[in-house]
């Protein structure tokens, strides 16, 4: 099973404010990792986990490229000890568009970084000035083909109902990462934090942020079609945590949110193999091995959804069964339809 070796990178001295961003995250609190810490957390990991060819060190906290060049050195070449001898998969790390250029992929290739994963959060200009993100769209598209280029994996961050997003800014975004076929996407419905310039906005009623069940559309859809596309989705919705729950102001956090998603989908498949206005009665479905918790859906609501349509919803497992398909195999009094 793939894991990661997290380590959390505060960004020092970030040129930037995202509007979104909670800035007592980047100008303290927090202790800068050294490289004894990556080696402590390679060493431990080879102790503990039981499959280290798919394990990635990884760098997490926004902007690992546009820390100061000697500090990025001194992670990288600590991590290289592990990754450079085949000891794990590779190293992963997230950035800024803004901050990737030749010079930079350069350095990331000769210190063996396999993955990169970058924050484009929305594909509008208009949102990503309106949410201060201090880079253009385009610098998105620009990055994203030299990280390709240069044989990365890429990965995608998207956030979904930021400020001034209807749906069409939520529309172009979906499209174009469709488009540049990341190999992983980050779906993060958006989460107003206190002490932030969303917060300001959110209290002053100059933003009004979408409902919950928009945003939960939206990012149902991103899941869904990203999958099908052969994009893998690692994550949908923030962790579930204390941090998150007790210093939130607004927007849209769900603990579940990824379960919450899943259920949808199976929920939208299974009204269309049912057809229109299907007969009150049991139907039985055949689906992925292992997803029978995501087809009932969050607390059992898929059941309950059909059973006040007086149809009941059966499932079966089939490891032939694709991640969110579905295929309807029996109605009661009726063999094979
Ligand atoms: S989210 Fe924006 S402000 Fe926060 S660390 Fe990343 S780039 Fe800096």
């Amino acid at each position: 099973m793939h894991s990661n070796i997290s380590i959390f990178v505060p960004h020092v001295g970030c040129p930037h404010k995202c509007a979104f961003c909670d800035q007592r995250t980047i100008t303290g609190e927090q202790k800068l990792p050294h490289k004894e810490d990556v080696e402590r957390a390679c060493l431990q990991a080879l102790e503990e986990v039981s499959d280290i060819t798919d394990t990635e060190i990884a760098f997490f906290g926004g902007s690992f490229t546009a820390i100061p060049r000697d500090y990025m050195l001194e992670l990288l070449t600590a991590a290289y000890k592990f990754a450079g001898e085949g000891k794990f998969k590779g190293i992963r790390l997230s950035t800024r568009p803004d901050y990737i250029n030749s010079e930079i992929l350069d350095i990331l290739k000769q210190y063996g970084v396999t993955a990169i994963e970058l924050g484009a959060q929305s594909m509008s200009d208009e949102v990503l000035e309106a949410n201060e993100r201090g880079h253009t769209a385009e610098d998105v598209r620009q990055a994203s083909k030299l990280i390709r280029e240069y044989g990365f994996e890429l990965g995608l961050q998207m956030m979904v109902g930021l400020y001034k997003s209807g749906h069409q800014q939520e529309d172009e975004t979906f499209n174009e990462i469709m488009a540049i076929h990341p190999d992983t996407v980050r779906i993060y419905p958006v989460v107003i934090l206190k002490h932030t310039r969303l917060a300001e906005l959110l209290a002053s009623g100059e933003y009004k942020p979408m409902s919950f069940d928009e945003v939960l559309s939206l990012s149902t859809r991103a899941l869904g079609a990203f999958t099908e596309a052969g994009i893998k989705v690692i994550k949908c919705g923030l962790h579930a945590s204390e941090f998150v729950e007790k210093d939130m102001v607004g927007g849209f956090y769900h603990p579940a949110f990824r379960e919450l998603c899943e259920g949808m989908i199976y929920r939208q498949a299974i009204e269309k193999a049912l057809g229109d206005a299907p007969e009150n009665g049991t139907y039985t479905f055949i689906i992925g091995k292992g997803c029978i918790s995501k087809a009932v859906g969050h607390k059992r609501a898929n059941r309950e959804y059909f059973e006040k349509s007086g149809l009941r919803i059966k499932f079966t497992e089939d490891n032939d069964i694709p991640l969110y398909e579905v295929r309807l195999i029996k109605s009661e009094g009726s063999e094979n339809v």
